[in-house]
């Protein structure tokens, strides 16, 4: 038999979701918080660090896209 208490009630779907709510308000603002930007080498622009530059596709010494054919391209994440 176990040793762990039994909950006297069955908690209802509001306070679930609620609390999820609150999990899921909480990770999005670290991730926010997370987000650190860094100046481009080659261009000077603002950009996301450990990405390449949107404006002028460069990763450091590295051509990561051209920027004149894929305009619309999503961000492509370098693994360091
Ligand atoms: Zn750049």
């Amino acid at each position: 038999m176990s040793k762990k208490p039994t909950p006297s009630k069955k908690q209802c779907p509001s306070s679930t979701g609620s609390r999820h709510g609150t999990y899921v308000r909480n990770a999005r603002q670290r991730m926010q918080d997370e987000l650190v930007l860094d100046t481009c080498k080659k261009c000077g622009a603002t950009k996301r660090r450990h990405f390449a530059c949107q404006e002028c596709g460069w990763y450091g010494d590295k051509k990561i896209f051209d920027v004149s054919q894929k305009k619309n391209v999503p961000s492509q994440e370098i693994q360091a």
